[in-house]
């Protein structure tokens, strides 16, 4: 069997790759268990090494990389270049933490007890079409650093890129079975990986709704589960803010890679008393917000991933949808939609509700401080958002009740390496990136040492 890639600029197959089997989850992780008894116990630095090798391999083929993700996930190729780099210092972030994986020393009664941070064996990591090397690399860098043994599951519309990623990690020296990529669909390969008994964790990036089968599914071998899921995040902009630069960040803060983004502020919240002045400002942004082939130069917004998607979005823009106003899109072959402003929205429909994960904005209202905050938390997720104001106690009051795991002030800025990143309710469970993120990648273990009195 054969998967075939498709390229959503065009709608033309790009590549034809072998489709992995259950049976092939089975080998791998068999695979997986024998190189986790070396690798294990590779030294620290050796390992930090292996992974420093690793990254400054991904940045010697980042052009290659880029090209290839702007092809097969449709991003602009200044956005692909940006993400790899990315990839790139994350293995590097990471290759910084295995000598600092550190436990403690209690003093206790009879003698001393330590702790060691022991790694979990295979995890199994599963990941979206949306972003496909950076969402693998916060998966697969802090995993391999704790001495993991990593089976990695892209989604089935952009595989290609982890299937270079794999090669550039032999070519590193990272140990065969280290690494192994598994190109297949979610319901037979990724299901076997998350029911198998040898894989001790799942990290899975991905829709709610298959991010609770996951739950259920793992619950039978009690696999520890890390989930990055959906999002609905606000951007909340007070009267009193710099509204020409909420405005001119706005459309960026949604439409980025087509508004297929976990983090996209999909829901932009105004002081009523804002609100048109607002828009005045936001519309020259939009139609500013060049939509093209993702390898032309200055485009900001490529296609969507697939031709199913681009009609799940436009089923949020029916005929008396109240479109304030649009971008514009290429014709023809592609998966293409123009950057939708959608104002005012009845905050309980779907458009104000559901993950669009397209590039179509709600605009809602607000009255005041507390019914922006009561907005904002009207949603079962909470990813990520914004708020504009230029009163910094208000700013920080309302970041502290928003249910949101990663929010910025007077910015659109969600993801760093070096700082966590996932959600509050059913946006997920755990954290990725920053400092704690190994912790998910290993067992604690207390070793008491009896000295005698
Ligand atoms: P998806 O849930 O359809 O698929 C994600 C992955 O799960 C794919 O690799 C797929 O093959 C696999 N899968 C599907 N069924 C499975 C099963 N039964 N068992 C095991 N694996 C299975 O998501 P998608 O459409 O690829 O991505 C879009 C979603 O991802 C959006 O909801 C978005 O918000 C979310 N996302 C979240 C984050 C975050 O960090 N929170 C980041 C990016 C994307």
């Amino acid at each position: 069997m054969t998967l075939t890639v498709v390229e959503p600029a065009t709608g033309r197959a790009m590549a034809e790759i072998p489709e992995a089997t259950p049976e092939d989850v089975d080998r791998a992780v068999e695979r997986a268990g024998s190189a986790f008894r070396a690798w294990r116990d590779v030294a620290p630095s050796d390992r930090a090494r292996l992974l420093l090798r690793l990254a400054d391999a991904i940045e010697a083929e980042l052009e290659d990389l880029a090209v290839l993700e702007a092809r097969n996930a449709g991003h602009p190729i200044a956005s692909a270049r940006g993400e790899i780099g990315m990839v790139a210092a994350t293995f590097r972030y990471f290759a910084g933490g295995v000598e600092r994986h550190l436990g403690d020393t209690i003093p206790v009664a009879g003698g001393v007890a330590m702790t060691f941070r022991e790694p979990l064996g295979v995890v199994g990591l599963i990941t979206p079409w949306n972003f496909p090397l950076p969402i693998a690399s916060w998966k697969l860098a802090p995993a391999l650093a704790a001495g993991n043994c990593a089976i990695l599951k892209p989604a089935e519309l952009t595989p290609l890129s982890a299937i270079e990623l794999e090669r550039i990690a032999l070519e590193a020296g990272i140990p065969e079975g280290v690494l192994q990529v598994l190109a297949g669909p979610g319901p037979t390969v990724g299901q076997r990986l998350v029911e198998h008994p040898g894989v001790a964790k799942i990290a899975f990036t991905g829709s709610t709704r298959v991010g609770a089968g996951i739950q259920r599914a793992a619950a039978g071998t009690i696999k520890r589960v890390t989930l990055e899921l959906g999002g609905k995040s606000a951007n909340v902009v007070f009267a009193d803010a710099d509204l020409e630069a909420a405005a001119a960040a706005a459309p960026g803060a949604v439409f980025d890679n087509a508004g297929q983004d976990c983090c996209a502020r999909s829901r932009i919240l105004v002081q009523r008393s804002a609100v048109d002045r607002f828009l005045e400002l936001l519309e020259p942004a939009v139609q500013a917000f060049t939509v093209g082939d993702p390898l032309g130069a200055d485009v900001a917004m490529g296609p969507l991933i697939s031709a199913a998607h681009r009609d799940r979005v436009a089923s949020f823009v029916p005929d008396d949808a109240p479109v304030a106003f649009r971008g514009t899109a290429p014709e023809g072959d592609g998966f293409w939609f123009p950057p939708t402003v959608l104002c005012p929205v009845d905050p309980a429909s779907p458009a104000a509700r559901e993950e669009i994960f397209g590039p179509v904005v709600a605009v809602v209202p607000f009255d005041d401080e507390a019914d922006a905050i009561a907005k904002a938390n009207d949603s079962i997720y909470g990813l990520s958002g914004s708020i504009w104001t230029r009163d910094g106690g208000k700013a920080l009051r309302v970041a502290r009740r928003i249910e949101s795991g990663v929010l910025s002030i007077n910015s659109n800025s969600s993801v760093r390496v070096s700082t966590p990143f996932g959600g509050f309710k059913q946006s997920g469970i755990g954290r990725e990136l920053g400092p704690h993120a190994m912790e998910a990648y290993s067992e604690l273990k207390t070793v008491y040492y009896a000295t005698g009195a």
